[in-house]
């Protein structure tokens, strides 16, 4: 694989930026990678592990000069921090983002674009429920779809260069419309979420329980919820605030299918709870025989879309 860009610049050094800069570098994607993060901590942890050719101690340092700045922050943050780099931006320079929401950053971020910079927003389908700078690995992005959702008048050279970045990082590429992104992770992703904390909550409210056969046989559906609740407060509460109408679009389907099936245990509808998991175990079957997750019995411990 050959260099894609001369200098790439991150902002934000947490997982999807550090997992980014070790599928660079183990392709020869970008000349100078920089990066920068908000605090002086993190900064100094990126410098010790090698994360990224040059640490910065400023966002305008980091992007001054880079060909492509994307912005590896959470979603509530990300319009701030494209305003703080908006006056050194480069003529010809890409801007992308990797939130996992895109139709707030779309809003939150276009506006301090400049003329003649190009605003691609995107968004790896990959992660794992650990953040900061020393979580990220080279093999994240691997067979994991990447959505590209340019924006109205995005430049198609600018477009086919960031795809062969996430390319390159061994995704799968393909385009989508941001509202339609929105619902497709509403439902794929942060639903799942959302129900996930809210399990772990239920069983931490029976704090009896929890103390004891909780954790000591989690194994049995829990332990996976536990792992995904796991996730970074602060991303998880941005991707709420900022895809509030389809998470609930989709709350209210689950709703209504919940209660379905608890009115099918009460009434002892075996027919009906036995046809629904049929319906679902296919879905499942899809997911592996798509190449998304192996059959492993681990499933879900290892890394996972998010
Ligand atoms: P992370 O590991 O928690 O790292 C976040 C980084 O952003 C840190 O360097 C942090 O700096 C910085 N940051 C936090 N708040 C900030 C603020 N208000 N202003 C400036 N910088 C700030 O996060 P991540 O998992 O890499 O996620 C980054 C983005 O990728 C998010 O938008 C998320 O939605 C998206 N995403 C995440 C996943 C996933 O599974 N984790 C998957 C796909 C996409 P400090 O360390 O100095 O605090």
């Amino acid at each position: 694989m050959s260099q894609i860009y001369d200098r790439v610049a991150l902002i934000g050094l947490g997982l999807i930026a550090s997992s980014m800069f070790w599928a660079m570098k183990r392709a020869g994607l970008a000349g100078e990678v920089t990066g920068y993060a908000r605090s002086a901590a993190t900064r100094e942890t990126a410098r010790r592990i090698g994360l990224c050719d040059r640490v910065c101690d400023t966002v305008e340092e980091a992007v001054e000069g880079a060909d492509l700045a994307v912005l590896c922050v959470p979603v509530g943050a990300m319009g701030a921090v494209a305003e703080q780099m908006a006056p050194v931006l480069k003529p010809g320079a890409t801007v992308s983002d990797v939130g996992s929401v895109k139709r707030h950053v779309i809003e939150a971020v276009s506006p301090h674009i400049p003329e003649g910079v190009h605003f691609i927003p995107a968004h790896p389908l990959a992660g794992t429920e650990h953040s900061g700078p020393e979580s990220g690995f080279a093999e994240l992005f691997d067979n994991r779809w990447s959505l590209l959702v340019p924006v109205e008048g995005s430049d198609p050279d600018a477009i086919a260069k960031l795809r062969a970045l996430w390319e390159g990082m061994g995704s799968n590429v393909d385009e989508m419309d941001a509202d339609h992104h929105d619902l497709v992770l509403a439902v794929t992703s942060h639903a799942p979420h959302l129900i996930a904390y809210t399990m772990v909550g239920v069983a931490d409210d029976l704090r009896r329980v929890t103390d004891t056969e909780v954790i000591k046989y989690s194994a049995a559906g829990f332990r996976d919820f536990t792992r995904i609740a796991a996730s970074d407060p602060t991303m998880w509460r941005d991707v709420f605030l900022t895809n509030k109408d389809a998470t609930l679009e989709i709350l209210g389907r689950f709703t209504e299918e919940l209660f379905a099936l608890q009115r099918a245990i009460r009434t002892g509808d075996g027919e009906q709870l036995f046809d629904y998991f049929t319906r679902t175990r296919a879905i499942r079957r899809g997911i592996i025989d798509a190449g998304q997750d192996t059959d492993a019995p681990d499933f879900g411990r290892g890394k996972t879309p998010t």
